[in-house]
Protein backbone atom coordinates (compact mmCIF):
# COMPACT_ATOMS: atom_id res chain seq x y z
CA UNK A 1 0.00 0.00 0.00
CA UNK A 2 1.53 3.41 -0.99
CA UNK A 3 1.49 5.43 1.88
CA UNK A 4 0.56 9.40 2.89
CA UNK A 5 2.50 9.12 5.99
CA UNK A 6 2.78 6.68 8.73
CA UNK A 7 -0.07 7.76 11.24
CA UNK A 8 -2.96 9.64 11.33
CA UNK A 9 -4.31 11.18 14.66
CA UNK A 10 -7.70 11.53 14.66
CA UNK A 11 -8.50 15.00 16.75
CA UNK A 12 -7.25 17.95 17.13
CA UNK A 13 -7.90 18.24 21.16
CA UNK A 14 -4.91 18.43 23.44
CA UNK A 15 -4.10 14.83 23.53
CA UNK A 16 -3.87 14.08 20.10
CA UNK A 17 -1.50 17.34 19.15
CA UNK A 18 0.49 16.09 22.09
CA UNK A 19 0.35 12.21 20.24
CA UNK A 20 0.98 14.29 17.13
CA UNK A 21 3.94 16.48 18.50
CA UNK A 22 5.41 13.50 20.00
CA UNK A 23 5.30 11.52 17.13
CA UNK A 24 6.84 14.21 14.67
CA UNK A 25 9.61 15.13 17.63
CA UNK A 26 10.53 11.04 17.19
CA UNK A 27 10.43 11.26 13.42
CA UNK A 28 7.26 9.91 12.32
CA UNK A 29 5.28 11.33 9.43
CA UNK A 30 2.31 12.39 10.71
CA UNK A 31 -1.43 14.15 9.58
CA UNK A 32 -3.47 15.04 12.22
CA UNK A 33 -7.42 15.61 10.75
CA UNK A 34 -9.50 17.68 13.31
CA UNK A 35 -13.47 18.02 12.27
CA UNK A 36 -13.83 22.00 13.55
CA UNK A 37 -12.23 24.60 11.80
CA UNK A 38 -9.78 25.19 14.78
CA UNK A 39 -8.31 23.52 17.01
CA UNK A 40 -9.06 22.16 20.79
CA UNK A 41 -12.71 23.73 19.99
CA UNK A 42 -14.62 20.57 22.23
CA UNK A 43 -13.57 19.47 26.23
CA UNK A 44 -9.94 21.08 25.62
CA UNK A 45 -11.46 24.48 25.93
CA UNK A 46 -14.26 23.69 28.42
CA UNK A 47 -12.44 22.60 31.19
CA UNK A 48 -10.77 24.11 34.81
CA UNK A 49 -7.39 24.37 33.58
CA UNK A 50 -6.04 23.04 36.62
CA UNK A 51 -2.81 21.25 36.73
CA UNK A 52 -3.61 18.27 38.64
CA UNK A 53 -0.90 16.88 41.23
CA UNK A 54 -2.00 13.26 40.75
CA UNK A 55 -4.19 13.00 44.38
CA UNK A 56 -7.07 10.95 43.70
CA UNK A 57 -6.49 8.22 41.76
CA UNK A 58 -5.91 4.36 42.40
CA UNK A 59 -2.05 3.80 43.05
CA UNK A 60 -0.75 2.54 39.58
CA UNK A 61 -3.55 3.36 37.23
CA UNK A 62 -2.92 5.08 34.32
CA UNK A 63 -4.48 8.45 35.34
CA UNK A 64 -1.76 8.58 38.46
CA UNK A 65 1.24 7.61 36.70
CA UNK A 66 -0.01 9.94 33.37
CA UNK A 67 -1.18 12.75 35.42
CA UNK A 68 1.84 12.76 37.97
CA UNK A 69 4.19 12.29 35.13
CA UNK A 70 2.09 14.64 32.59
CA UNK A 71 2.32 17.20 35.46
CA UNK A 72 5.95 17.68 35.55
CA UNK A 73 6.35 17.45 31.89
CA UNK A 74 4.12 20.40 31.65
CA UNK A 75 5.63 22.74 34.27
CA UNK A 76 8.56 22.45 32.55
CA UNK A 77 7.31 22.90 29.06
CA UNK A 78 5.83 25.88 30.27
CA UNK A 79 8.76 27.44 32.02
CA UNK A 80 10.35 26.65 28.60
CA UNK A 81 8.30 27.94 26.11
CA UNK A 82 6.33 30.90 28.18
CA UNK A 83 3.02 29.67 28.31
CA UNK A 84 1.11 31.12 31.09
CA UNK A 85 0.49 29.34 34.01
CA UNK A 86 0.45 29.41 38.06
CA UNK A 87 1.61 27.25 40.78
CA UNK A 88 -1.09 28.43 42.77
CA UNK A 89 -0.99 25.17 45.22
CA UNK A 90 -4.43 24.23 46.47
CA UNK A 91 -6.65 22.77 49.40
CA UNK A 92 -8.80 20.55 49.89
CA UNK A 93 -11.17 20.87 52.87
CA UNK A 94 -13.37 18.87 55.00
CA UNK A 95 -16.56 20.64 56.63
CA UNK A 96 -17.38 17.84 59.08
CA UNK A 97 -15.63 15.15 61.29
CA UNK A 98 -16.57 12.38 58.74
CA UNK A 99 -14.73 14.20 55.57
CA UNK A 100 -11.74 14.71 57.99
CA UNK A 101 -11.30 11.32 57.61
CA UNK A 102 -11.87 11.02 53.97
CA UNK A 103 -9.48 13.62 53.73
CA UNK A 104 -6.62 11.49 55.97
CA UNK A 105 -7.19 8.89 53.08
CA UNK A 106 -6.95 11.21 50.41
CA UNK A 107 -3.44 12.18 51.79
CA UNK A 108 -2.51 8.78 51.85
CA UNK A 109 -3.72 7.89 48.32
CA UNK A 110 -1.56 10.92 47.41
CA UNK A 111 1.56 9.80 49.33
CA UNK A 112 1.13 6.50 47.14
CA UNK A 113 0.97 7.99 44.14
CA UNK A 114 4.55 9.78 44.67
CA UNK A 115 2.85 13.42 44.43
CA UNK A 116 4.86 15.65 46.97
CA UNK A 117 4.44 18.24 49.79
CA UNK A 118 1.01 16.78 50.68
CA UNK A 119 0.41 17.90 54.10
CA UNK A 120 -2.68 18.71 56.56
CA UNK A 121 -3.16 21.95 57.49
CA UNK A 122 -3.63 23.21 61.48
CA UNK A 123 -6.32 25.58 62.33
CA UNK A 124 -4.52 28.61 62.80
CA UNK A 125 -3.23 28.18 58.77
CA UNK A 126 -6.66 27.28 57.96
CA UNK A 127 -8.12 30.17 59.37
CA UNK A 128 -5.48 32.48 58.46
CA UNK A 129 -5.05 31.15 54.76
CA UNK A 130 -8.37 31.24 53.44
CA UNK A 131 -10.52 33.63 55.82
CA UNK A 132 -13.67 33.30 53.71
CA UNK A 133 -13.25 29.09 53.49
CA UNK A 134 -15.61 27.32 56.64
CA UNK A 135 -13.67 24.01 57.54
CA UNK A 136 -12.55 21.55 59.89
CA UNK A 137 -9.26 20.30 58.39
CA UNK A 138 -7.81 20.49 55.23
CA UNK A 139 -4.75 18.93 53.02
CA UNK A 140 -2.89 21.13 51.21
CA UNK A 141 -1.16 20.63 47.77
CA UNK A 142 1.70 22.41 46.48
CA UNK A 143 2.23 21.35 43.35
CA UNK A 144 -1.36 21.94 41.78
CA UNK A 145 -1.80 24.92 39.76
CA UNK A 146 -3.44 26.62 36.58
CA UNK A 147 -2.65 26.82 32.49
CA UNK A 148 -3.78 28.79 30.06
CA UNK A 149 -4.61 25.50 27.33
CA UNK A 150 -5.23 27.17 24.15
CA UNK A 151 -1.47 28.58 24.48
CA UNK A 152 -0.53 24.86 25.53
CA UNK A 153 -2.30 23.06 22.82
CA UNK A 154 -0.86 26.40 19.87
CA UNK A 155 2.38 25.39 21.46
CA UNK A 156 1.98 21.51 20.93
CA UNK A 157 0.52 22.26 17.20
CA UNK A 158 3.68 24.58 16.22
CA UNK A 159 6.02 22.01 17.69
CA UNK A 160 4.41 19.03 15.53
CA UNK A 161 4.59 21.90 12.32
CA UNK A 162 8.21 22.22 13.20
CA UNK A 163 8.46 18.57 12.71
CA UNK A 164 6.80 18.13 9.53
CA UNK A 165 3.63 16.87 10.68
CA UNK A 166 0.26 18.71 9.01
CA UNK A 167 -2.85 19.31 10.88
CA UNK A 168 -5.79 19.42 8.83
CA UNK A 169 -9.03 21.46 10.21
CA UNK A 170 -12.64 21.28 9.05
CA UNK A 171 -12.10 17.57 7.88
CA UNK A 172 -13.96 14.44 9.86
CA UNK A 173 -12.53 10.99 9.48
CA UNK A 174 -15.88 8.82 8.52
CA UNK A 175 -14.93 5.62 7.41
CA UNK A 176 -11.40 3.03 8.70
CA UNK A 177 -10.64 0.36 6.46
CA UNK A 178 -7.09 -2.22 7.12
CA UNK A 179 -5.52 -3.68 9.27
CA UNK A 180 -1.91 -5.50 8.94
CA UNK A 181 -1.47 -3.73 5.71
CA UNK A 182 -1.85 -0.54 7.26
CA UNK A 183 -4.76 1.71 7.17
CA UNK A 184 -7.13 4.22 4.41
CA UNK A 185 -8.50 6.65 6.75
CA UNK A 186 -11.66 7.98 5.16
CA UNK A 187 -12.10 12.02 5.46
CA UNK A 188 -14.99 14.35 4.35
CA UNK A 189 -14.08 17.95 4.31
CA UNK A 190 -16.92 20.25 5.57
CA UNK A 191 -17.16 22.17 1.99
CA UNK A 192 -18.19 17.71 1.47
CA UNK A 193 -15.39 16.74 -0.76
CA UNK A 194 -14.12 13.16 0.42
CA UNK A 195 -10.81 11.82 0.20
CA UNK A 196 -8.72 9.06 2.06
CA UNK A 197 -5.11 8.98 3.36
CA UNK A 198 -3.02 6.09 3.84
CA UNK A 199 -0.92 5.17 6.68
CA UNK A 200 0.96 2.33 8.96
CA UNK A 201 -0.44 3.43 12.04
CA UNK A 202 -3.50 5.60 13.21
CA UNK A 203 -4.11 7.51 16.73
CA UNK A 204 -7.99 7.34 17.85
CA UNK A 205 -8.08 10.65 19.94
CA UNK A 206 -11.39 11.65 19.26
CA UNK A 207 -12.58 12.80 22.97
CA UNK A 208 -16.23 12.62 22.65
CA UNK A 209 -16.18 10.67 19.75
CA UNK A 210 -13.51 8.14 20.07
CA UNK A 211 -15.81 5.23 20.89
CA UNK A 212 -17.72 5.76 17.62
CA UNK A 213 -14.39 6.06 15.65
CA UNK A 214 -13.24 2.92 17.61
CA UNK A 215 -16.47 1.72 16.01
CA UNK A 216 -15.27 2.86 12.40
CA UNK A 217 -12.76 0.81 12.66
CA UNK A 218 -14.50 -2.21 13.42
CA UNK A 219 -14.18 -2.65 17.11
CA UNK A 220 -16.94 -3.75 19.10
CA UNK A 221 -17.16 -1.01 21.96
CA UNK A 222 -19.29 -3.03 23.70
CA UNK A 223 -17.39 -5.77 24.19
CA UNK A 224 -14.24 -4.56 24.72
CA UNK A 225 -15.99 -1.69 27.20
CA UNK A 226 -15.08 1.34 25.74
CA UNK A 227 -18.81 2.76 25.33
CA UNK A 228 -18.62 6.35 26.65
CA UNK A 229 -21.34 7.73 28.95
CA UNK A 230 -21.12 11.88 28.61
CA UNK A 231 -21.21 13.73 31.74
CA UNK A 232 -21.76 17.42 31.59
CA UNK A 233 -20.26 19.70 33.80
CA UNK A 234 -21.32 23.24 34.72
CA UNK A 235 -19.85 26.23 36.15
CA UNK A 236 -20.54 29.51 37.36
CA UNK A 237 -18.49 32.56 37.56
CA UNK A 238 -18.59 34.67 40.88
CA UNK A 239 -19.72 38.13 40.75
CA UNK A 240 -16.60 40.55 41.06
CA UNK A 241 -18.29 42.48 43.27
CA UNK A 242 -18.56 39.69 45.58
CA UNK A 243 -17.10 39.91 48.86
CA UNK A 244 -15.06 36.32 48.70
CA UNK A 245 -11.88 36.05 47.77
CA UNK A 246 -8.82 33.06 47.45
CA UNK A 247 -5.25 32.99 47.26
CA UNK A 248 -5.42 29.29 45.80
CA UNK A 249 -7.86 26.69 44.56
CA UNK A 250 -10.53 25.38 47.12
CA UNK A 251 -12.02 21.69 46.57
CA UNK A 252 -14.49 20.11 48.76
CA UNK A 253 -13.76 16.41 49.94
CA UNK A 254 -15.09 14.82 46.39
CA UNK A 255 -17.95 12.93 46.57
CA UNK A 256 -20.03 11.13 43.20
CA UNK A 257 -18.72 11.18 39.75
CA UNK A 258 -16.46 14.55 39.93
CA UNK A 259 -14.05 16.03 42.24
CA UNK A 260 -17.06 18.52 43.64
CA UNK A 261 -18.21 22.21 42.98
CA UNK A 262 -14.61 23.80 43.66
CA UNK A 263 -13.29 27.05 43.12
CA UNK A 264 -10.64 27.71 40.77
CA UNK A 265 -8.76 30.97 39.45
CA UNK A 266 -8.31 31.90 36.12
CA UNK A 267 -4.72 33.61 34.89
CA UNK A 268 -6.70 36.45 35.04
CA UNK A 269 -7.59 36.28 38.68
CA UNK A 270 -11.32 35.38 37.87
CA UNK A 271 -13.30 32.77 40.54
CA UNK A 272 -15.86 30.41 39.36
CA UNK A 273 -16.96 27.24 40.83
CA UNK A 274 -18.06 24.02 39.46
CA UNK A 275 -17.92 21.38 37.70
CA UNK A 276 -21.36 19.71 39.04
CA UNK A 277 -21.76 16.22 37.44
CA UNK A 278 -24.92 15.52 35.40
CA UNK A 279 -24.94 12.36 33.06
CA UNK A 280 -26.57 13.82 29.55
CA UNK A 281 -27.78 12.15 26.24
CA UNK A 282 -27.36 15.39 23.95
CA UNK A 283 -24.15 17.00 23.46
CA UNK A 284 -25.63 20.15 24.66
CA UNK A 285 -23.65 23.16 26.10
CA UNK A 286 -26.13 25.34 27.72
CA UNK A 287 -25.91 26.51 31.36
CA UNK A 288 -29.17 26.52 33.21
CA UNK A 289 -29.29 30.07 34.91
CA UNK A 290 -31.84 28.10 37.68
CA UNK A 291 -28.67 25.93 38.86
CA UNK A 292 -27.02 28.82 40.75
CA UNK A 293 -29.37 28.33 44.00
CA UNK A 294 -27.97 23.87 43.94
CA UNK A 295 -24.29 25.78 42.91
CA UNK A 296 -24.84 27.93 46.03
CA UNK A 297 -25.80 25.28 48.06
CA UNK A 298 -22.83 22.96 46.95
CA UNK A 299 -19.69 26.12 47.44
CA UNK A 300 -21.88 26.90 50.56
CA UNK A 301 -20.55 23.72 52.29
CA UNK A 302 -17.01 25.54 52.82
CA UNK A 303 -18.23 29.37 52.28
CA UNK A 304 -20.37 29.95 54.65
CA UNK A 305 -21.38 33.54 52.88
CA UNK A 306 -22.55 32.44 49.61
CA UNK A 307 -25.31 33.83 48.22
CA UNK A 308 -26.87 32.44 45.15
CA UNK A 309 -27.43 35.97 43.44
CA UNK A 310 -23.25 36.19 43.28
CA UNK A 311 -23.52 33.42 40.56
CA UNK A 312 -23.86 33.65 36.86
CA UNK A 313 -23.97 30.63 33.94
CA UNK A 314 -20.49 30.58 32.77
CA UNK A 315 -19.59 27.69 30.55
CA UNK A 316 -20.10 24.08 30.59
CA UNK A 317 -18.05 20.82 29.70
CA UNK A 318 -18.50 17.23 29.34
CA UNK A 319 -16.53 14.66 30.39
CA UNK A 320 -16.26 11.58 28.26
CA UNK A 321 -16.61 8.92 30.97
CA UNK A 322 -16.78 4.93 30.86
CA UNK A 323 -18.07 4.90 33.49
CA UNK A 324 -22.09 5.17 34.00
CA UNK A 325 -23.66 6.70 36.88
CA UNK A 326 -23.15 4.96 40.08
CA UNK A 327 -20.58 2.76 38.28
CA UNK A 328 -17.41 2.44 39.91
CA UNK A 329 -13.72 4.05 38.72
CA UNK A 330 -12.65 3.55 35.73
CA UNK A 331 -9.07 4.22 33.99
CA UNK A 332 -7.88 5.90 30.88
CA UNK A 333 -8.09 3.17 28.13
CA UNK A 334 -4.57 3.90 26.15
CA UNK A 335 -4.54 0.59 23.85
CA UNK A 336 -2.49 -0.47 21.10
CA UNK A 337 -5.19 -3.20 18.83
CA UNK A 338 -3.34 -5.78 18.23
CA UNK A 339 -5.48 -8.00 20.14
CA UNK A 340 -8.34 -6.57 18.02
CA UNK A 341 -6.59 -7.64 15.01
CA UNK A 342 -5.69 -3.67 14.36
CA UNK A 343 -1.88 -3.75 15.01
CA UNK A 344 -0.75 -0.04 14.91
CA UNK A 345 -4.23 1.37 15.59
CA UNK A 346 -4.29 2.93 18.92
CA UNK A 347 -7.16 3.62 20.89
CA UNK A 348 -7.67 7.06 23.93
CA UNK A 349 -10.61 6.41 25.17
CA UNK A 350 -11.96 7.83 28.32
CA UNK A 351 -9.81 10.75 28.41
CA UNK A 352 -11.41 12.78 31.11
CA UNK A 353 -9.67 14.24 33.92
CA UNK A 354 -6.58 14.80 34.74
CA UNK A 355 -6.08 14.48 30.32
CA UNK A 356 -5.20 17.82 30.10
CA UNK A 357 -2.68 17.51 33.00
CA UNK A 358 -1.79 13.79 31.70
CA UNK A 359 -1.66 15.17 28.00
CA UNK A 360 2.47 15.32 27.45
CA UNK A 361 2.56 11.84 29.53
CA UNK A 362 -0.25 10.36 26.99
CA UNK A 363 1.70 11.63 24.04
CA UNK A 364 4.92 9.54 24.50
CA UNK A 365 3.06 6.58 25.48
CA UNK A 366 1.59 6.65 22.16
CA UNK A 367 5.02 7.23 21.27
CA UNK A 368 6.22 3.86 22.80
CA UNK A 369 2.84 1.71 21.97
CA UNK A 370 3.54 2.63 18.11
CA UNK A 371 7.52 2.37 18.15
CA UNK A 372 7.36 -0.78 16.43
CA UNK A 373 4.77 -0.04 13.25
C1 LIG B 1 -15.81 19.81 33.05
C2 LIG B 1 -14.41 19.31 32.84
C3 LIG B 1 -13.38 19.77 33.65
C4 LIG B 1 -12.08 19.30 33.47
N1 LIG B 1 -11.06 19.84 34.21
C5 LIG B 1 -9.78 19.42 34.00
C6 LIG B 1 -8.72 20.01 34.72
O1 LIG B 1 -8.89 20.96 35.45
N2 LIG B 1 -7.47 19.50 34.55
C7 LIG B 1 -7.22 18.44 33.72
O2 LIG B 1 -6.10 17.99 33.65
N3 LIG B 1 -8.21 17.91 32.96
C8 LIG B 1 -9.48 18.39 33.07
N4 LIG B 1 -10.50 17.88 32.31
C9 LIG B 1 -10.18 16.85 31.32
C10 LIG B 1 -9.60 17.44 30.03
O3 LIG B 1 -10.30 18.58 29.63
C11 LIG B 1 -9.67 16.37 28.95
O4 LIG B 1 -9.10 15.17 29.44
C12 LIG B 1 -8.92 16.75 27.69
O5 LIG B 1 -9.27 18.03 27.25
C13 LIG B 1 -9.23 15.72 26.61
O6 LIG B 1 -8.61 16.12 25.42
P1 LIG B 1 -8.84 15.29 24.10
O7 LIG B 1 -7.88 15.81 23.10
O8 LIG B 1 -8.80 13.83 24.44
O9 LIG B 1 -10.35 15.56 23.70
P2 LIG B 1 -11.03 16.81 22.95
O10 LIG B 1 -10.51 18.10 23.45
O11 LIG B 1 -12.50 16.58 23.05
O12 LIG B 1 -10.57 16.64 21.45
C14 LIG B 1 -11.08 15.63 20.63
C15 LIG B 1 -11.12 16.21 19.24
O13 LIG B 1 -11.45 15.19 18.33
C16 LIG B 1 -12.22 15.77 17.29
N5 LIG B 1 -12.94 14.71 16.59
C17 LIG B 1 -13.88 13.86 17.10
N6 LIG B 1 -14.30 13.01 16.16
C18 LIG B 1 -13.62 13.30 15.03
C19 LIG B 1 -13.63 12.76 13.72
N7 LIG B 1 -14.42 11.72 13.37
N8 LIG B 1 -12.82 13.32 12.78
C20 LIG B 1 -12.02 14.36 13.10
N9 LIG B 1 -11.97 14.92 14.33
C21 LIG B 1 -12.75 14.39 15.30
C22 LIG B 1 -13.12 16.73 18.02
O14 LIG B 1 -13.66 17.71 17.17
C23 LIG B 1 -12.17 17.29 19.07
O15 LIG B 1 -11.55 18.48 18.67
C24 LIG B 1 -11.80 18.34 32.46
C25 LIG B 1 -12.84 17.89 31.64
C26 LIG B 1 -14.13 18.38 31.81
C27 LIG B 1 -15.22 17.93 30.90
Amino acid sequence: MERDCDVVVIGGGVVGLAAAAALARAGRSVVLVERHAALAQETTSRNSEVIHAGIYYPQGSLKALTCVAGREMLYERCAERGIPHQKLGKWIVATTEAETATLEGIERKANANGVPGMRMLSHAELAAGEPDVRAVAGLESPETGIVDGHALCLSLAAEAEEHGALLVMNTEVCGIDGGAEGYRVETRASDGESAALQSAAVVNAAGLASDRVAELAGIDVDARGYRLHPCKGDYFALAPSAPISFSRLVYPVPAGAGLGVHATLDLAGRIRFGPDTEYVEKLDYAVDPQKNRAFAAAAGRYLAAMRPEWLTPDYAGIRPKLSAEGEPFRDFEVNEESDARLPGFVNLIGIESPGLTASLSLGERVVSLLASF
